[in-house]
């Protein structure tokens, strides 16, 4: 989401229209507030969303603006009760003077921006765009600053698949018991080392606490240690997710990983450390940063991904302990995780292809009838899959 602000110029009828609704807006901010504080009063709990949105039929405000009054009084009031709760000392929202109701608030419908900007119910308003919009409109706020002049404030919806096009290579990635991840490119990616200090210091300070005698103070002192020094760890360990994350989407297009299945738990019994909540943490962050650096995760079914050699596909058994994997059939002779993370890149690879040709031929059964726009939409998909399987090949 991107902000823009532009510069109105409403004529002076327009100007004492929207002042007018800045006082209605004000009015219904005042009477909403004072009624849902008279209800806690009352009756010990906030008025609902619902129950604020139905007072405010028919207020002479455009509807979607009054609605969405009802909707910060409801916002405001709910957190500054959260906050309380939290046990944190805060002022109950205020009552608004018309030279604090700066803004009236349009989160969907109700307006139009071409060569002007055509608003609900002031009609069409000139505007100053000093550049031009990038994504979708999503809202708009009309403004008035203290200085008397109005501004429009749209809020946008930028494209990042289209805006930015990530031409990084593609990687496999196995997360593993011994090191952190491994690449499909070789790479091992252990973990930091203050990290594996803090989980150290962790494990001690556990040690010590369940020395103390219940009930004790010393007691009561250990397990605040542990709590703080738990925290250190917790902070450590996804600051390097973080960084990791980013690093991966950033320098690669698509990053290709397993699913967590059971297997993968049930190896986590028999010693190390992957946990659970990390590999969440890490897909989340992955997901989301991956959105932003226009980059692809693919998640794949991790069955057989040990016991496969990546260069035959044969497969053979990988006990734990067997640190390399030695092919019976072509002798190929490899680190056992990137083996592991070269099978993962391998699927993604072949699910992304599969994907893209699923998606092609539903568009061509969607679409059938409009044959112009057809074929141009054909050729556009065949030539990424074209792209996507010679980068693939390229690795
Ligand atoms: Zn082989």
């Amino acid at each position: 989401m991107r902000a823009y602000k532009f510069r109105l110029y409403p004529s002076k009828q327009q100007e004492v229209e929207m002042l007018k609704h800045l006082w209605l807006a004000k009015s219904l901010w005042n009477e909403l507030l004072g009624h849902s504080k008279k209800f806690y009063d009352d009756f010990g709990f906030f008025p609902s969303k619902d129950a604020l949105q139905l007072m405010v039929k028919d207020y002479g405000l455009y509807s979607q603006a009054q609605q969405e009054v009802a909707h910060r009084v409801y916002n405001s009031v709910v957190r500054i009760f959260r906050l309380r709760k939290k046990g944190l000392k805060c002022g109950f929202p205020r009552f608004k003077s018309l030279d604090r109701m700066k803004s009236l608030y349009y989160p969907q419908f109700g307006f139009r921006l071409e060569s002007e900007l055509e608003v609900t119910p002031f009609g069409r308003i000139s505007i100053r765009k000093h550049r031009e919009i990038e994504g979708r409109i999503k809202t708009l706020v009309l403004k008035r600053e203290s200085s008397g002049k109005w501004f429009a404030i749209f809020t946008v919806e930028e494209n990042y698949r289209n805006s930015r096009k990530n031409v990084g290579g593609v990687v496999g990635v196995d997360l593993g018991l011994k090191a952190f991840a491994v690449l499909s490119n070789g790479v091992e990616v252990s973990n930091p080392r203050h990290l594996k200090k803090r989980e150290e210091e962790l494990a001690l300070v556990q040690r010590r606490l369940s020395r103390r005698k219940k009930g004790s103070k010393n007691r009561r002192k250990a397990k605040l240690r542990v709590a703080r020094v738990h925290e250190k760890v917790s902070n450590a360990r996804s600051d390097f997710l973080h960084k990791l994350s980013k690093q991966l989407v950033c320098v690669y297009s698509v990053v290709a990983l397993e699913k967590l299945s059971s297997k993968r738990m049930s190896e986590q019994n028999f010693g190390k450390q992957i946990n659970d909540a990390g590999w969440n943490a890490f897909a989340n962050m992955l997901c989301y940063k991956a959105e932003e650096a226009g980059s692809k995760v693919v998640f794949v079914n991790p069955e057989n991904t040990t016991k496969t050699c990546s260069n035959c596909n044969s497969i053979q058994s990988m006990p734990l302990q067997e640190r390399t994997y030695k092919c019976r059939a072509c002798g190929l002779t490899i680190n056992r995780d990137v083996n592991a993370a070269r099978n993962i890149l391998a699927k993604a690879a072949s699910q992304l292809v599969c994907s893209e040709f699923e998606q092609n031929t539903v568009r061509i059964k969607a679409t059938a009838g409009t044959a112009e726009s057809n074929a141009s939409r054909e050729e556009t998909t065949v030539s990424s899959m074209k792209e996507d399987a010679t980068r693939f090949i390229g690795w």
